[in-house]
């Protein structure tokens, strides 16, 4: 039998909206509920605060990022002045 993919934090829908609008919904909510990387201290300590606000536990950090997950940083351009 196939192994199917839980979300347990679906549950609580009981057997309302249907199987597949469960399981994406669960996807989604099982990637915004837990803890990301912090792209300042990458520490594995950020969680969601609300929608697009993201807040690092260990560096205390809060900042923007996308609503459901945290982006990955862009990467930093340096730009070296030329005396
Ligand atoms: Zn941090």
């Amino acid at each position: 039998m196939a192994k199917k993919a839980t979300y347990g934090s679906v549950k609580r829908f009981g057997s309302r909206y249907g199987k597949r609008l469960r399981d994406r919904y669960g996807a989604i909510e099982a990637q915004q509920r837990k803890k990301h990387k912090c792209p300042y201290c990458n520490y594995e300590q950020v969680r969601r605060e609300a929608i697009g606000i993201w807040k690092c536990g260990k560096c205390n950090s809060k900042f923007t990022s996308k609503a459901y997950t945290v982006a990955k940083p862009a990467t930093i351009r340096v730009e070296v002045e030329e005396e």
